[in-house]
């Protein structure tokens, strides 16, 4: 499509907006439901794609996608009214007799901009946000999976109001001719790289935007910890989707004391999971194209193998594999990882930990396991990170209540349940006063004797 199109189809929605016709609380909880259809009348298809595009399993794209989606669907079908409630607050007396209050507006009109690891989720997600908010959204999937970028493409129209909801496929030159328009906001899911891009771009028409960006998210394991639950945890967290996840845990801090005992039971887990060759298991997904399949295999040797290393180019498969003596400034230990490789690092004690999470970018997600709650205190406290997940990986995504987000290079805003609802609004001020009791304080001329009356009570 050409930048015309993009115009035309951006001032299309912007009249949309104006219109009013996505204000009404009937508009938004219509397009809920039907969205909430979409999703469950063609799961199967949904699946397909998935399938086509990563290989995943029906399983992993219903907890991760589908279902999860519908969740949010129903936490927002079930919230909105309240969601949408202006928000009573206190009037100090030097505003007295008057109300104070805010109201949440829509923004206008929303750019949704995805990734590929999660294609299906990473559209519907923020859009259950967008018009819970009563906006109008265009919609960029991601082009590297264009199984699924296309059914959206061909369903979204199908099922949802176009005058308010578009979807535009293509690459980064689409992206970027897009990116020239005015939006309302942007919320923007991918790499610091082209968040970067965004941002800037966003910068010329002073344009709000959300960044849902990755990084290294460290997985801390503390002498303490129950390691047969952990090594569950992580091995699932880590290779769920093949490790192309923004939140998997990126490389494990264990303490020096249980390296050797953690690293034989996350091989003996993949065992469990994925069987002795996972390539034949139906469970585990491939790698999304042969560039990152290549970026990955470069990753291989930055350590030594002690469980997996196998791979198959033809296939775009590489095994679960754990390495271990990996040197902190390795190549693996300075991009994020993306894929199903994890770094187990030897650090000596909870402070190293520490030391070595506060000497890097803050992370999108930090885990830890330990039974301790001192050390649990302690690790909340002393680092920074756009979550934290203690005992577990992954699931504070799925606490609708919950921001997710980043902080520092791992993102910008944050979203899910009313923090959704949030990001997309425009959080308004009212004052409403009375006429009444026109006090003469305020007005000049500035006397002596006002001026003593506004330190004493103003
Ligand atoms: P990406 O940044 O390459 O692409 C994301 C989107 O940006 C795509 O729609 C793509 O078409 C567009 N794009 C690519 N190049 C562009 C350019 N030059 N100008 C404008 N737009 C451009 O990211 P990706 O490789 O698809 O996804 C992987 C990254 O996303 C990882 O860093 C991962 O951690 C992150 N991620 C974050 C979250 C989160 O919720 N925080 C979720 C999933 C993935």
């Amino acid at each position: 499509m050409s930048q015309p199109n993009f115009a035309r189809t951006v001032a299309n929605l912007h009249t949309t907006f104006k219109s009013r016709k996505t204000r009404p609380y009937k508009w938004r909880i219509d397009q809920l439901k039907s969205l909430k259809a979409m999703t469950i009348e063609k799961e199967e298809a949904i699946f397909a794609a998935l399938r086509a595009d990563l290989r995943k399993s029906n399983f992993e794209s219903f907890i991760a996608e589908t279902g999860e989606c519908v969740n949010e669907i129903n936490h927002a079908l079930k919230h909105l009214k309240n969601w949408m409630k202006p928000e009573i607050v206190s009037t100090p007396i030097d505003n007295q007799p008057g109300k104070s209050k805010i109201i949440y507006e829509p923004l206008g009109v929303v750019l949704i901009m995805a990734p590929w690891n999660y294609p299906f989720m990473l559209i519907v997600s923020p859009l259950i946000g967008a018009i819970a908010a009563g906006n109008c959204v265009l919609i960029k999937p991601s082009e590297l999976t264009p199984n699924t970028s296309s059914l959206l493409a061909e369903i979204i129209p199908e099922y949802m109001d176009s005058d308010a909801i578009r979807v535009i496929q293509g690459g980064a030159d689409v992206a970027s001719n897009l990116l020239e328009q005015r939006f309302d906001h942007i919320f923007f899911t991918g790499s610091p790289r082209v968040g970067k891009i965004v941002m800037a771009a966003a910068a010329k028409h002073l344009t709000p935007v959300t960044l849902e960006l990755g990084g290294k998210s460290p997985c801390i394991v503390n002498s303490d910890a129950d390691i047969r639950v952990a090594a569950k945890r992580i091995v699932w967290g880590k290779f769920v989707n093949a490790g192309q996840t923004c939140v998997a845990p990126d490389y494990v801090l264990a303490h020096e004391s249980i390296i050797d005992d953690l690293t034989q039971h996350i091989k003996s887990v993949v065992a469990d999971f994925y069987g002795n060759d996972p390539k034949t298991s139906p469970d585990y997904p491939r790698i999304v194209n042969q560039a990152h399949f290549e970026r990955l295999i470069g990753l291989m040797d930055s350590g030594e193998i002690v469980s997996g290393g196998h791979s198959d180019e033809a296939d775009l498969y590489i095994e679960p594999t754990v390495l271990t003596k990996v040197s902190t400034d390795s190549l693996i230990m300075s991009e994020e990882i993306f894929g199903p490789i994890l770094p187990v690092i030897s650090v000596s004690g909870i402070e190293d930990a520490i030391g070595f999470v506060n000497s890097r970018p803050k992370p999108l997600a930090l885990y830890l396991f330990t039974k301790d709650k001192e050390v649990q205190n302690n690790v909340i406290s002393e680092t920074s990170s756009g979550g934290v997940c203690i005992n577990d990986v992954l699931m504070h995504m799925v606490v609708p209540d919950l921001p997710f987000g980043g902080v520092g290079q791992s993102g910008v805003g944050a979203y899910h349940g009313r923090n959704s609802f949030i990001t997309f609004s425009h959080a308004r001020a009212v004052l409403i006063k009375s006429t009444f009791g026109d006090l003469p304080l305020r007005y000049p001329p500035y006397t002596l004797s006002k001026f003593k009356w506004l330190r004493r009570f103003g």
